[in-house]
């Protein structure tokens, strides 16, 4: 008996949020929200994670949090 994979890097990706298919529009995702949550999730991420400063950062932007 043959094992009938299904399609799954045929072409079509799936969204990487919930697994639906994805829309060449917001690709690699299937909706704007689901770009947008993967958004949140990196920036989430981002911010635990030590970052370098730059010298051109405007401090102003961020009310004293670090300094
Ligand atoms: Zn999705």
């Amino acid at each position: 008996m043959a094992t009938s994979k299904p399609p799954n890097n045929n072409g079509k990706r799936k969204c990487p949020n919930c697994d639906q298919p994805t829309v060449p529009k917001f690709r690699p995702f299937c909706s704007a929200r689901c770009s947008q949550l993967d958004l949140a999730n990196w920036f989430n991420e981002d911010y635990s994670v030590p970052v370098v400063e730059t010298d051109d950062f405007d401090e102003d932007d961020y009310p004293d949090e670090e300094r």
